[in-house]
């Protein structure tokens, strides 16, 4: 059973005194809510004061990125290591902003989720398809190289599970989401991929989010979509009460096998 995951991931965002206004009202609005898993994904700057303030609370926390090396010199880089020791759970990896940005490519994301899978972190790993790639009708090849190869170094286990998620370029940050229609097919493909690749019953520990202009209003078409296990939100998830109202209309009864 895959209960809905709705992580917010703020990118470049907030103060410590900021994240610590946004964390407190979020718990305060998410305190208690079942069925439904609420991560938080702050600036590195930020993690070790917000997970103080999450310390008894359901609400989880989540880095945005890593480095795959445990230490050395590597200035400017964080470890899986330091990101577990401040509280984290879950890591965002492969983000289309880092591979934009960054020039991040599939053989980094296959690093970092080697080096996060050693310090018991769950990767939330992006894939998505530009509009160029779409309009040429490349959608479903490009997720299934970005998938292979992003997951090649995962070695399924009963201890660890594994998020994807799917993030259409063309969709983040730009108030264009994909439609219900698009998010499930594309959703489909992935699990079909992962049970490929993983087999029946470690595919089925693994989610598969919806990112990409995910809002209070369109939130409830999209997670009505039976292959869509939560949502990853940016920036609805920098105001407490948009990224509230997501996480209660994501709230559904579990399903998956
Ligand atoms: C994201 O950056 O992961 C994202 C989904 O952003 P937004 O919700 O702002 O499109």
């Amino acid at each position: 059973m895959r209960i809905p995951i709705v992580a917010g991931n703020w990118k470049m965002n907030k103060t410590v005194i900021q994240a610590l206004d946004l964390v407190s009202k979020l718990k305060d609005a998410c305190e208690g809510l079942q069925g439904v898993q609420v991560v938080v994904c702050p600036p590195f700057t930020a993690l070790q004061p917000v997970s103080q303030i999450l310390s008894a609370s359901s609400i989880r926390l989540g880095a945005q990125d890593l480095y795959w090396e445990a230490r050395g010199a590597f200035t400017g880089e964080i470890s899986a290591e330091m990101i577990k020791d401040v509280g984290c759970d879950f890591v965002i990896l492969g983000h289309s902003e880092r591979r934009g940005y960054f020039h991040e490519g599939n053989l980094e994301v296959s690093r970092k989720i080697a080096a996060a899978q050693s310090q018991g972190l769950i990767p939330i790993v992006c894939v998505g398809e530009t509009l160029r790639e779409r309009e040429e009708n490349r959608t479903f090849s490009v997720i299934e190289e970005q998938v292979r190869g992003c997951l090649s170094s995962w070695v399924p286990s009963q201890k660890e599970s594994l998020v994807i998620a799917y993030e259409p370029v063309w969709a983040i940050g730009t108030g264009r989401n994909a439609t219900p229609d698009q998010a499930n097919e594309a959703h489909t493909f992935i699990r079909q991929l992962l049970r490929d690749l993983f087999g029946e019953e470690a595919s089925a520990r693994m989610h598969i989010l919806y990112g990409g202009s995910v809002n209070p209003k369109n939130i409830e078409a999209l997670a009505a979509q039976p292959e869509l296990d939560g949502a990853l939100v940016g920036g609805a998830s920098l105001d407490a009460e948009s990224f509230a109202q997501i996480v209660r209309s994501s709230m559904k009864s579990p399903h998956g096998s």
